[in-house]
């Protein structure tokens, strides 16, 4: 590679965790990891959860130190959106930042993540009505939220019921609205949904299903509240959760196959068979052991950015390797913590162990005799056994899983035993 080496556009997860794994394994040439914040590299998860609820800093969530990116010639760069390519054949070119600056690159790689997705209805614009993806988002509620009294979440997936769990707990009145019929619906099954809204509305989360949200009404020149299924529930914030559009604009204007996320194959190639794609904007072959013969999901997840990272630090290195791990994702909502192993997608029956004394509850899958996923609240040693039968091929009868007191570990048989 020549002097411009290796451009990464976007600096969060996946981006860093290119860079890190590259020089890991001894990559020498040049790295420029470049985004558009105006914030060191930082990671997200904590700014709907321990940031939000001011038990960590903002500091703390910064990834590497300086003296990292120096020590290993990473030059970071930051509040430089770029808004043109122009890439030749052999995947070097000129990426054009908005500022005026160019960043050549001898190979590219897209690390854009997602974007909120906006909500249409009219009000959405008022003062006061608040999204959740970045920084600047979590440092512009958490500076409303000692004023605020009545907020209401819109968006029953998990940034929208982290956010309201950790509002709660700063003792607010939160209202929860959802317009589908339960809770995560795209993430977890009726029973993990059910199990999580009772569980939030006991601790006095008012949570709406169903819910059409017709307006956002004013209160003078701020937000005074929601019509929601012809009623207007009071708020002076409104939080709006309503899933992200990964941001593949740059790739389609080089040419790059996309389909809900930039199209890449096993080693995180898209399809002009240079440009490196990875974390939430990537859509990848289904890396599941067993997955139906040319699935494709995108993942939302930090499990998905770094594991797909380190396959792409291994394709620039001249090394094949495919997608080791079983997907997995955590989210923790106020006193849950839930964790979920593999995919749950094409299952065909569940199973519910449920001990209602300890608080804890799991729901596994099974697609024929196959366990293929786990919905894991407060059993963090179901989660981890799920885990790992899914990495080793192993099985988990069915029938001995019923009785919640019996580790799922000791059950465990290897399919060569
Ligand atoms: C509030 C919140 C809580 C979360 N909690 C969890 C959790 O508990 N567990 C979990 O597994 N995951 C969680 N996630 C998801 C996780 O953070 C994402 O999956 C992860 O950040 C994806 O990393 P990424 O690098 O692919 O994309 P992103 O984090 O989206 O980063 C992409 C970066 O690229 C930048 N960029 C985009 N376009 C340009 C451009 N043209 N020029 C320059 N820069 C650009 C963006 O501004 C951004 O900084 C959470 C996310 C949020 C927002």
């Amino acid at each position: 590679m020549s002097a411009n080496g290796l451009l990464i556009i976007g600096s969060s997860q996946a981006g860093v965790q290119l860079a890190v794994s590259l020089r890991a394994l001894g990559h020498a040439g040049g790295i420029t990891l470049l985004g558009d914040e105006n914030h060191r590299p930082y990671q997200r998860p904590a700014l709907s959860k321990e940031f939000l609820q001011g038990i960590i800093t903002k500091e703390s969530l910064i990834y590497r130190t300086q003296a990292y990116w120096d020590e290993h010639r990473i030059k970071v760069v930051k509040n430089e959106r770029v808004v043109r390519i122009d890439k030749h054949s052999d995947g070097s070119g000129v990426a054009h930042a908005r500022s005026g600056e160019v960043f050549g690159f001898d190979r590219l790689a897209l690390a854009l993540g997602a974007r909120a997705r906006r909500l249409q209805v009219e009000g959405a614009d008022l003062p006061g009505v608040l999204y959740l993806r970045n920084a600047d988002d979590a440092l512009e509620l958490k500076a409303r939220v000692p004023v605020v009294h009545d907020v209401v979440v819109i968006g029953g997936g998990f940034i929208g019921i982290e956010a309201a769990t950790s509002l709660r707990k700063l003792g607010k009145n939160v209202t929860l609205v959802e317009a589908g019929p339960r809770l995560v619906a795209r993430a977890v099954g009726p029973e993990t949904s059910e199990y999580l809204a009772k569980h939030h509305a006991e601790n006095g989360i008012e949570i709406v299903v169903g819910a059409q949200v017709t307006r956002i009404v004013a209160n003078g020149d701020a937000v005074g509240g929601v019509e929601v299924n012809g009623r207007v529930v009071p708020a002076d914030l409104v939080l709006i959760g309503v899933g992200v559009v990964p941001n593949t604009e740059l790739a389609q204007s080089i040419g790059l196959a996309c389909e809900n996320g930039i199209r890449v194959d096993r080693y995180a190639v898209a399809s002009d068979g240079m440009t490196i794609a990875v974390g939430d904007v990537a859509n990848l072959p289904n890396p599941v052991p067993g997955a139906p013969e040319g699935d494709r999901v995108r993942f939302e997840s930090v499990n998905n950015a770094i594991e797909q990272a380190k396959v792409a630090a291994y394709a620039i290195t001249g090394r094949r390797e495919e997608y080791a791990g079983i997907p997995w994702f955590w989210s923790n909502q106020g006193d849950l913590k839930l964790q979920i192993a593999g995919l749950s997608t094409g299952h065909d029956r569940t199973l519910v162990r449920r001990d209602e004394e300890k608080g804890r509850f799991s729901v596994l899958y099974y697609r024929g005799d196959r366990i293929i996923a786990a919905d894991c609240v407060n059993t963090p040693l179901d989660f981890m056994a799920v885990k790992a039968a899914l990495a080793q091929r192993a099985s988990i009868p069915y029938d001995e899983a019923t009785d919640p007191s019996i580790p799922l570990k000791s059950i465990t048989r290897s399919e060569t035993a």
